[in-house]
């Protein structure tokens, strides 16, 4: 007999983020195929995909203008390295982005994917400081809980420790700042109130250690992989002057929350604040190719422009760098994004989210309904009133992951949080489908006392 997909696939392959053990219980879902909101397995099932395969999706899947646009630009130009040489997809995607971001936001340096983005933003700001005379400056401050990607420098500014805590003898050490995160609030306070308590506790740190440095790196809105904790825009506001009065960098990771998740273009517009550095992934091509891109004000670029003897040049490249195939992708999205009011059409759906999910409040297990845009975010909790989590060992949201396949939902949760981040093609009526699929899935999760004997945490 030959053997399925799945076994092949375990004979060699190491999935990402995965305990393989898993899979001795949890089966491997192969796809054969996508479409709009909809994955397809081999045997035929379909699955809503509510969390855009990891939060790149936003137009559906196999969109055909995206894969139209790929297949084009193949036909002329595959590759051809940025170094020396350039091309037109490149040029024409740093030219739109730089009017579509937040103003002062000039230059755009490419890499290909968002912790290469993360690492790329963190030498630029150091590299700065050096070539200004402040080699002195060259730590990083990171919020708690924050997350920034897995290679080791984007690893280090993270603070999730499921991620961070084995590698830690090989990290450079980052201050980490309390965070806005308004889920930790205290009872008598509101969103804003507690990030601007929490504001004050990134000012003390700024305060001691500015003259070291070089730069603080927040995810904007919304700590996604964090457990999708959420927090007031006024904190940005608040930061941005705090960065400018200790003169540190502000870097924006918004690899995750760009590209319209928070209900804006770029969770940045919010506050009405530009950062010194601005990190774009994962939306960036639609979820077709790996591409990221590190924007920068000309004061950044003009600290590195000099004669080449005097060895102020960022000598940084990946040997993907501005990839023809990816921008063009990503042109192809941004051609959607100016064509279709995309940000309106989310506001109704954002609303149909948020009134599907408004029964799950009263849920005796559910400690919070969050939403930013079109991200949507139920905690399930052991003790409602007291916010006391289940114990990571019980792997609720597994649970409710389970039933959601069986159901034909993909809700893959982090740990006890299980959210929306659907690509913006779902419908109203998806989206109250997904809503019940979510409350019947929490229901069978939170009903027994069982605790499955598992150890790993429930990663995302
Ligand atoms: C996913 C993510 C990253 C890392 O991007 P990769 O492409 O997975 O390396 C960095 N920052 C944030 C906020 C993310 O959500």
């Amino acid at each position: 007999m030959t053997p399925s997909l799945i076994e092949r696939d375990l004979g060699v392959l190491w999935h990402p983020c995965t305990q393989m053990k898993d899979h001795e219980a949890l089966p491997l879902i192969p796809i054969r195929g996508g479409r709009g909101a909809w994955l397809e397995g081999l045997d035929g099932h379909r699955y809503l995909d509510a969390i855009s395969s990891w939060w790149v999706n936003l137009f559906g899947h196999a969109e055909p203008r995206i894969g139209a646009a790929i297949a084009r630009q193949a036909r002329t130009l595959e590759h051809v390295l940025l170094a020396g040489f350039t091309h037109e997809p490149a040029v024409r995607l740093a030219e739109r982005l730089r009017d579509i971001t937040p103003p002062g936001l000039e230059r755009v340096f490419y890499a290909d994917n968002g912790s290469s983005a993360v690492e790329v933003a963190l030498k630029m700001s150091y590299h700065y400081w050096r070539n200004l005379g402040h080699p002195g400056k060259h730590r990083f401050v990171t919020l708690a809980n924050s997350y920034h990607g897995e290679t080791l420098g984007a690893l280090a500014v993270g603070d999730v420790a499921l991620y961070k805590a084995t590698y830690e003898p090989l990290l450079m050490e980052a201050l980490t700042a309390p965070s806005p995160d308004g889920y930790a609030r205290a009872p008598e306070e509101d969103y804003r109130a507690h990030a601007l308590r929490q504001a004050a506790g990134m000012e003390r740190i700024l305060a001691r250690h500015a003259h070291e440095v070089a730069a603080v790196i927040v995810e904007p809105l919304v700590q996604c992989a964090g457990n999708m904790r959420m927090y007031h825009p006024v904190y940005l506001e608040r930061l941005r002057a705090l960065c400018d009065h200790y003169r540190v960098h502000l870097i924006a990771d918004e690899i995750a929350v760009g590209f319209g998740r928070t209900g804006t273009l770029f969770a940045c517009e919010q506050a009405g604040i530009s950062p010194d550095f601005m990190c774009l992934s994962k939306g960036l091509t639609g979820g077709f190719l790996p591409l990221a891109a590190v924007l920068t004000t000309e004061a950044v670029y003009q600290a590195f422009y000099d004669d080449y003897e005097r060895l102020t040049a960022f000598l940084h490249s990946h040997s993907y760098t501005g990839n023809p195939l990816a921008c063009a992708a990503a042109l192809a999205t941004l051609d959607i994004f100016a064509g279709e009011p995309v940000i309106e059409r989310n506001r109704a759906l954002a609303r149909a989210m948020a009134e599907a999910t408004a029964p799950l409040a009263d849920h005796p297990h559910v400690a919070e309904v969050r939403q930013t845009g079109m991200i949507l975010a139920i905690e399930m909790a052991k003790d409602k009133a007291g916010r006391e989590p289940y114990p990571w060992q019980e792997r609720r949201g597994l649970r409710v992951y389970r039933h959601a396949l069986e159901r034909g939902a993909l809700l893959r949760p982090l740990g006890n949080v299980i959210y929306f981040m659907p690509p913006y093609v779902i419908t109203p009526e998806e989206i109250r489908w997904l809503a019940g699929v979510a409350a019947e899935g929490i229901d069978r999760a939170t009903r027994d006392r069982c605790a499955s004997p598992a150890s790993t945490p429930n990663a995302p």
